[in-house]
């Protein structure tokens, strides 16, 4: 079973990569017997779709 410290990291990894089919099991299973990893994941989503929303009412013609 992965550390608290190791499923955080892959949780905001996830962000700017994407995790292998290993690393998702690992983190699923993780956050299925741990609260406050599970709770890290979601706020580290909401920030993340907050900071895409900001990049796009930024720099509309990005793509
Ligand atoms: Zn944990």
């Amino acid at each position: 079973m992965i550390k608290c410290k190791h499923a955080t990291q892959m949780l905001s990894e996830k962000l700017d990569r994407p995790l292998s089919t290993k690393e998702k099991m690992a983190l699923a299973m993780h956050t299925a017997i741990c609260g406050p990893c599970r709770q890290f994941g979601k706020q580290m989503e909401t920030i993340r779709e907050l900071s895409k929303s900001y990049a796009q009412a930024k720099e509309p013609e990005e793509k």
